[in-house]
């Protein structure tokens, strides 16, 4: 058994010469909550890419539950099951969240259906569940487009929830939100994080100081530092990052 559920090993990709990773290697362990960031440009974004197969590496190997990712589609490493969250929300917006999260969970019928015999219940459950856990059960049956920019947030969250991943990927979930509903994606992520492993990116300090437990910092395509909330936001090498940062 390998308790990782992912490791990246040397991983490099180059872009015509340039390394947006560069020999980067990083690893997680099954149930973790990971929280990854570093300044724009350090190759967070081309990180998920390579995790999910929308880019390979160029050198080194990415490996999921000890399996070798390389030269999978897309597709193949979604089923695999590593689901991702992309930055703006791909909800269907004419439809209600419950709406949204049937049509998830119909077109990822799993062993949960079958084992219960009954399809419909089981899965009317899950979904009464979810809407519950995302907080979006008073707001079920409305449609999407009336949502806030948070809770549309949320309904991905349970809409990648509803394709059971065993990873969920979550690129800067609280961009352009407001201060409570940041909140509410950490306590959403936290909730998440007892029964899923989850590798958040983000800018936001704050919501990175709510949810942390252990934080990587990526930079320049290599990691940086690792540590502890407290440890990273004290480490001279990231300050110094972050502050050459500002005077660009
Ligand atoms: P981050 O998400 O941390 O801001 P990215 O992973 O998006 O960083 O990008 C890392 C670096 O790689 C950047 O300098 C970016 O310009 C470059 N890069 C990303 N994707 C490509 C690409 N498809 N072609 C060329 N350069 C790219
Ligand atoms: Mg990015």
């Amino acid at each position: 058994m390998n308790a990782k559920i992912l490791e990246t090993e040397n991983v490099t990709v180059s872009f015509d010469g340039f390394k947006a990773l560069n020999q980067l290697n990083f690893s997680m362990d099954l149930g973790e909550l990971r929280v990854v960031i570093g300044p724009n440009g350090a190759g967070k974004t081309t990180f998920l890419d390579v995790i999910t197969g929308k880019v390979q590496p160029t050198v080194g190997r990415v490996l999921f539950k000890g399996k070798n990712l390389r030269s999978l589609p897309e597709h193949q490493i979604a089923r695999l099951g590593i689901g991702r969250k992309f930055q703006t929300p791909r909800i269907y917006l004419n439809l209600t969240p419950r709406e949204n999260l049937e049509i998830t969970s119909n077109r990822n019928k799993n062993a949960f259906s079958t084992l219960f015999g009954r399809p419909d219940a089981a899965e009317k459950n899950s979904i009464k569940g979810l809407l519950e856990t995302i907080g979006l059960t008073l707001k079920a049956d409305i449609p999407a487009t009336l949502l806030s920019h948070g809770e549309k947030q949320r309904l991905e969250i349970g809409m990648l929830v509803a394709q059971s991943p065993d990873l969920l990927l979550v690129d800067e979930p609280v961009a352009g939100l407001t201060d409570e509903e940041t909140y509410n994606i950490g306590e959403l992520l936290l909730a998440l994080a007892q029964s899923h492993s989850i590798l958040v990116i983000e800018h936001d300090m704050e919501f990175v100081r709510q949810i942390a437990r252990k934080v990587t910092v990526l930079h320049e395509g290599s990691v940086l530092c690792e540590g502890s909330f407290e440890e990273v936001q004290n480490d001279s090498r990231v300050i110094e990052v972050y502050l050459g940062q500002q005077h660009e």
